[in-house]
């Protein structure tokens, strides 16, 4: 028996794709949603998928489709052309199929599709007969006969411009619009265009429909490797081996006269998230149009349309397909249990549904509909939170613009408006192509990508960009869809504009007033949650709060096991951090805390001391600023955990580097400069990463790491004695083996029994250790005698097991995620499951053995990350630790961990 390449719509997939999932791994999410639907009895044209498994076999046999694929498309077109009543390649009565990609996952635009398959120079008369609109029908074939040129048989686009713009000439109007060619003129420009692919495609043009088809679905499979395709994929995290789902489906038409239309309708307004249709459409137009941007559309609500609009909008002017579109849009909403993104098509009258997925949003348009969600009884508590893409919290606590109304009052207006595709506010150079924007951004400059429009061509620049400026599309174009994905701020279809690529300048003129000019290089500011474009550098202002998150975030604190704490290092971060719902802190960098200007000069003399007694001079004024800090560290965090690690620079990062400096330091030493230069030489390291740090200068300077010892036990009875509840963890970096931990633990609990004794009284406290070292995670049982805690040091840790420097790392690691694709992810971002991540295990493994309480957490930057939370919630950390902007995302990230795991 072959295999099944194909299935109907209409199938019933089975248990084996009950869940929607599995129904997308199958057919891709085009397919999948096609076939949920047509079961949901929502109006979607008949049609066929062939599988993500089929594109897969075509790659990986040098483009041959697998044996029965053919067959089974016959066989399904057959089912196809009984429902809409027409014959594939019928001269008569012929039906027209489209031929689409679609991945498991949204990849916007990025690969191929062919509309009005199924017409030649028969068939086309057959559609002009049958439809009574002869200029409809060759309309729509020589759209074909470009895509098809274009996408299956390699005929440059311009050069299909090229013949459209001749023959407008010779109509005698090179301006025309396309509408406006007569019959007789998109006649001959079919003939025009056979000629063309015929000259230069890679074959002539087939009128054999079935050759037609099969040069399209190898054109679809082949489009999941084209470059932008690929770089998408990158960017994203998706699977090169997925492939994608082909459907080949009976067309409607958008494009058959004033009560037909394409449009693009959210289920709820993408950027604010409230709780109203929001779509544009054009009327007499088929396909991309809407998506591609080149024209800008209409509104499909009159409450989505500018004052005075209203009229100009679907629900106006169709009002009967309008209640149609409503009623579907809440079918489909309720359904999936999520915002949708739906393709729509009116054909005289008729709405039809080409496609719905769930729709990309900007992040506080996801936390507000997800709670909305849940107040409409749609979703469940966990449900809206595994609806929450963790990642894109961040984006809520981006800076804005003032509003539109306070940058007047203070007498600063916009030079141009468009429409607030994407918020946030973003300051750059112009630049106008999307090479220029990245070449701009590697050498560390700040750019605002601005376009007529924008196309998949460009991603990689709208990625390097802040902030993406277009004159041309909606809501619901490529630039905008784009951006909000991409979290970058946007302004989309600013009308105000002109660009030139070729002057390289584009002209500002608000409301027809005067103009602006601006060359490539002058400075923007863009506000993208108004859609407003001001020239200059602006200051902008703190992100406001979501009221929604607060919800999220409670809901997300009852589900999840792994608690979250903050990296802070000063009382100001530590308060911060408990306003974003730290459970205490997870690393408190005192090395920060000699780095204050005031104290540099004395931790330079503690570094060049020239005896172990003129180093505790220098201590012991030190010790009680340190002592100030950690008093209201501790005072910030009453009640919870703080984890204070002892100094891990390199003792190299503080020798004096000017003249000046040696001298200070020389001065102060009441020694000679050469002879204190001599010392500093001989401190010189030539890889300090690795060399004189952390637990190393512990051991062989250990009055320093006794002078923090006190300084944080003394805070810590100061503080208790004012009843504060306070809880340090005392931790010693960079420990690689058993015995420097051993002896790092005598000498804190010396250093605290005789401080105790002193005082009279005592604060219990906890010794354990960061795990930054691989040697450290194989003895981890051994380490683990003489701690209680461990905290895994991800950043080091990924350092050190690779092999690869945290700071040099950017110079070649780009080329291994992006071009080589040698690493899934850049391993300093992402928790490297497979290396850092065993060895991780291991550790947690062998230290517990050894003792059963031991505490487990982690505080590298993978603690913000979602991917690395899952991999700690899996491996039984107790707590991830983070950059106190990040807690927001670690705390629905450790939910979703939860939920997923449960
Ligand atoms: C680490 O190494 O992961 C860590 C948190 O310490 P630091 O980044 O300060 O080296
Ligand atoms: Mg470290």
């Amino acid at each position: 028996m072959t295999d099944k390449h194909v299935y109907l719509f209409d199938d019933d997939l089975g248990d084996e794709y009950a869940d929607m999932q599995a129904k997308k791994d199958l057919l891709g999410g085009k397919g999948a949603g096609l076939n949920v639907m047509r079961h949901l009895d929502v109006p979607v044209p008949p049609g066929l998928t062939i599988t993500t498994a089929t594109c897969n076999h075509f790659r990986t046999h040098d483009g041959a489709f697998p044996e029965g694929m053919e067959a089974q498309v016959r066989e399904g077109l057959k089912t196809v052309e009984e429902e809409v009543g027409r014959g594939f390649g019928d001269p008569k009565n012929p039906l027209l199929v489209s031929v689409r990609s679609g991945a498991r996952m949204s990849m916007p635009g990025m690969m191929d599709t062919i509309l009005n398959l199924g017409l030649n120079d028969e068939t086309v008369e057959g559609l002009a007969e049958g439809s009574g609109d002869r200029r409809f029908a060759f309309d729509a074939y020589r759209r074909f006969l470009q895509m098809y040129g274009d996408v299956v048989l390699g005929v440059d686009h311009s050069s299909f411009e090229e013949v459209l713009g001749n023959l407008k000439r010779e109509l005698g109007d090179g301006r025309m619009l396309d509408s406006d060619i007569p019959v007789d003129g998109l006649e001959e420009l079919v003939k025009r265009y056979q000629k063309l692919i015929a000259d230069e495609g890679s074959a002539p043009f087939p009128q054999d429909v079935w050759e037609q088809l099969w040069g399209a679905v190898a054109a679809v499979f082949r489009s999941w490797d084209n470059q932008r395709a690929i770089r998408y994929r990158r960017m994203q995290g998706f699977d090169d081996d997925w492939g994608t789902g082909c459907t080949v489906q009976a067309m409607v038409f958008g494009n058959m006269g004033q009560t037909s239309g394409t449009g693009v309708c959210f289920t709820r307004n993408p950027s604010t998230g409230e709780k109203m249709l929001y779509g544009e459409y054009l009327v007499n137009a088929q396909g991309e149009d809407v998506v591609a941007g080149i024209r800008t559309p209409l509104n499909i609500t009159a409450a989505g349309a500018p004052p005075g609009r209203e009229d100009e909008t679907l629900e106006r002017q169709m009002p009967e397909v309008f209640q149609t579109i409503v009623d579907l849009c809440a079918k489909l909403e309720a359904h999936y249990g999520d915002m949708q993104d739906i393709e729509l098509t009116v054909e005289r009258g008729k709405a039809w549904v080409l496609q719905t997925r769930t729709g990309k949003r900007a992040a506080h348009a996801a936390v507000r509909i997800a709670k909305e969600l849940v107040d409409e009884g749609v979703l469940t508590r966990e449900q809206a939170l595994m609806n929450v893409d963790a990642g894109v919290l961040d984006q809520l606590l981006h800076a804005r613009l003032p509003t539109p109304e306070e940058l007047e009052k203070e007498g600063t207006y916009p030079v141009a408006s468009g429409l607030p595709a994407s918020p946030g506010a973003a300051t750059g150079k112009i630049v106008f192509d999307a090479d220029q924007a990245e070449e701009a951004a590697k050498n560390g400059e700040e750019v605002i990508l601005v376009r007529r429009e924008t196309s998949p061509e460009d991603i990689h620049g709208m990625k390097a960009a802040q902030g993406i400026l277009t004159a041309t599309g909606g809501m619901t174009s490529h630039a905008a869809v784009v951006a909000r994905g991409l979290g970058k701020c946007c302004v989309a279809g600013c009308s105000d504009l002109q660009v030139d690529y070729g002057k390289r300048e584009v002209v500002a003129r608000k409301d027809g007033g005067h103009a602006v000019t601006f060359q490539e290089g002058d400075v923007i500011t863009l506000d993208g949650t108004h859609g407003k474009v001001y020239a200059g550098a602006l200051d902008v202002v703190a992100a406001a709060k979501v009221p929604e998150l607060e919800t999220l975030m409670k809901w997300a604190d009852q589900v999840r096991t792994l608690k979250v704490r903050a990296n802070a290092d000063t009382p100001r971060t530590a308060r911060l951090a408990r306003s974003f719902g730290a459970e205490g802190i997870g690393l408190c960098r005192t090395e920060h805390m000699f780095f204050a200007d005031e104290r540099l000069e004395a931790v330079r003399c503690v570094v060049l001391a020239g005896s172990p007694e003129q180093r505790k001079e220098w201590l012991a004024k030190i010790e009680p600023m340190q002592r100030a800090d950690f008093t209201k560290i501790f005072r910030a965090m009453d009640g919870l955990p703080v984890t204070v690690r002892l100094l891990d620079s390199p003792l190299h990062e503080f020798l004096p580097r000017e003249e000046a400096e040696h001298q200070q330091v020389a001065d102060a030493l009441g020694e000679d400069i050469a002879q204190l230069k001599a010392r500093a030489r001989q401190m010189h390291e030539v890889n300090p990463m690795l060399g004189h740090r952390a637990v190393r200068v512990g051991l062989t300077m250990p009055t320093i790491y006794e002078a923090q010892v006190r300084a944080l036990l003394q805070a810590a009875l100061d503080v208790s004695a004012d009843g504060i509840d306070v809880h340090p963890e005392i931790m010693i970096p960079v420990v690689g083996i058993a015995g420097e931990l051993s002896r790092m633990r005598k000498l804190v609990d010396a250093t605290a029994e005789l401080l105790f004794a002193e005082a009279g009284r005592r604060v219990d406290y906890q010794v354990g250790t960061m795990i930054e070292l691989p040697r450290a995670c194989l003895v981890a049982g051994e380490i683990a005698e003489s701690a209680e805690f461990f905290s895994f040091g991800t950043n080091d840790l990924t350092q050190t097991t690779f092999g690869i420097s945290r700071d040099d790392a950017g110079r070649f690691l780009p080329t291994y995620v992006d071009d080589l694709q040698i690493l899934p992810a850049d391993p300093f971002a992402r928790l490297d499951e497979d290396g850092v991540g065993e060895l991780v295990s291991i550790a947690c493994e062998r230290g517990r053995a050894k003792r059963g309480d031991l505490k487990l957490g982690l505080c590298g930057e993978h603690g913000g990350d979602p991917i690395s939370i899952d991999f700690c919630h899996r491996t039984g950390l107790g707590y991830v630790s983070c950059s106190p902007p990040r807690l927001p995302i670690a705390r629905l990230a450790a939910a979703q961990a939860a939920l997923r795991h449960r």
